[in-house]
């Protein structure tokens, strides 16, 4: 499998983006003693019987980064390169996600170290079972509701939740979001973030007097974000000439046919071999002149290293952290417009919150009615982040930072400290 320069350890990034927050916040000491680290690290054994019989003993994690302003909130990740910091980073990044987009959570993450795609469903089931009731005392709908992130899908969410409330004794759907529609999913869900992503651009499009329509674009990682976020742009009229996955890249100057490569990686898992395309090498998307990159697969896709090659007019956050801070300084100076992680991929929780709702209600929203919602979300949270920008003259990543930091320094202020 191929692996990102790593260029840091995630945790020390979200610290670093924390402190940036607080400085320009000028957030006193104490504020910040208990804001900045997560509440609970729960670190598990989880041995998975494989189809042959053997044991094979995983590491899984959670992590509740914070519960001051709801439920902690978070996804979970099944990768070889899981580790507990890599957990911290995404569980601290959830907290000031959902406070960006103004819903009542907290943030939290979870992640198995392992390789699912030499696992069975068979093995990937058991495997799920065993963690999520090694995390059970953790999680529940008031508590931790955990979501998908890499790798896991519903049909994950749909054995933690059957695991869940075989153990409690009754159904629980809001246990879990991302589930099966059948099962209490919500509508819009699965493509809830790659829409989140494409409202914010719209956003930044409609700022920098640009137009989707026309405009190019190259997205690194097919997966739920980069496919649906490039689906909807090529929808939108824009021209998206570059895409890649774990598997390879594929390019082609006059826009790929998005919905057939779609239809390939959903046939084969890869967008290698796409017939109207040629094969490009990863750093050459990342290189590539257009108007807007798509950063939608894991951390430190853009450092110190290859910034300065980054030829993308605007950058749109589908993964979370990848940009690192050094990178950052060099596209800031570069004066390429960056829709930072906390905003542009807050959709699909800002959805999983809705789902959230409708299970607490027991009712069911059209999805028209959650688009439209979402909708107003995005555009509202990039509306807000848009301003601290202008008005405090800082980077767009500072200005989403100091908006959600500041939210949950003032949740903290109101109910006050502990004992
Ligand atoms: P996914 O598993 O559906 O897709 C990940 C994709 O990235 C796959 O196509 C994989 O092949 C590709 N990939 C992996 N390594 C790569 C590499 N080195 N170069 C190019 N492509 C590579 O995962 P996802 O849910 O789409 O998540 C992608 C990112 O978006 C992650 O950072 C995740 O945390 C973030 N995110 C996801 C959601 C969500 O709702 N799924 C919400 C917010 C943020």
């Amino acid at each position: 499998m191929l692996t990102m320069k790593i260029n840091g350890n995630a945790y020390d990034v979200a610290l670093e983006n924390f402190d940036a927050a607080a400085d320009a916040l000028q957030l006193d000491q104490n504020t910040r003693e208990v804001i900045k680290y997560p509440e609970r690290v729960l670190m598990v054994s989880i041995p998975v019987r494989r189809d042959d019989g053997r044991i094979h003993h995983l590491e899984g994690f959670r992590v509740q980064h914070s519960s001051v302003r709801g439920p902690a909130k978070g996804g979970i990740r099944y990768h070889p390169r899981v580790t507990l910091d890599e957990v911290k980073a995404l569980a601290t990044w959830m907290t000031w996600k959902c406070a960006v987009v103004n819903i009542p959570f907290g943030g939290a993450k979870g992640g198995v170290t392992c390789d699912p795609k030499h696992m069975s469903q068979g093995e990937l089931e058991r495997l799920t079972r065993r963690y999520t009731s090694a995390i059970l005392p953790l999680i529940g709908p008031d508590q931790d509701i955990p979501a998908p992130d890499v790798y896991t899908n519903a049909q994950t969410m749909a054995w933690i939740m059957d695991t869940y409330s075989t153990t409690k004794g009754y159904p629980i759907p809001g246990v879990v979001t991302g589930k099966p529609i059948c099962l209490g999913g919500s509508l819009g869900r699965t493509e809830a973030t790659g829409r989140g992503v494409f409202y914010t651009i719209q956003s930044a499009c409609e700022h920098l007097h640009r137009n989707v329509k026309g405009s190019t674009v190259a997205v690194q990682g097919f997966g739920n974000v980069g496919s649906i976020t490039a689906q909807l742009l090529h929808e939108a009229g824009a021209k998206v000439i570059a895409v890649s996955d774990s598997t390879g890249c594929v390019y082609n100057p006059h826009g790929l046919d998005i919905p057939a490569l779609i239809h390939l990686k959903s046939l084969t898992g890869k967008v290698d071999g796409f017939p109207e395309a040629e094969p490009i090498q990863h750093e050459e998307l990342l290189g590539m002149e257009c108007d807007i990159l798509v950063p939608a697969a894991l951390e430190n896709a853009i450092h110190s290293d290859n910034a300065a090659t980054v030829r993308a007019r605007m950058i749109a956050e589908g993964a979370n952290g990848p940009i690192t801070p050094a990178a950052d300084r060099v596209l800031e100076s570069m004066g390429v417009f960056l829709i930072p992680d906390i905003l542009c991929n807050a959709g699909g929780v800002t959805v999983s919150y809705f789902e959230w709702v409708q299970n607490e209600q027991h009712l069911f929203w059209e999805a028209q009615d959650i688009y439209g919602r979402l909708e107003r979300v995005m555009k509202t949270a990039f509306r807000d982040v848009l301003k601290l920008h202008g008005e405090r003259n800082v980077p767009m990543r500072l200005a989403a930072n100091m908006l959600g930091v500041g939210r949950v320094a003032e949740a903290v202020r109101l109910r006050g400290i502990y004992p």
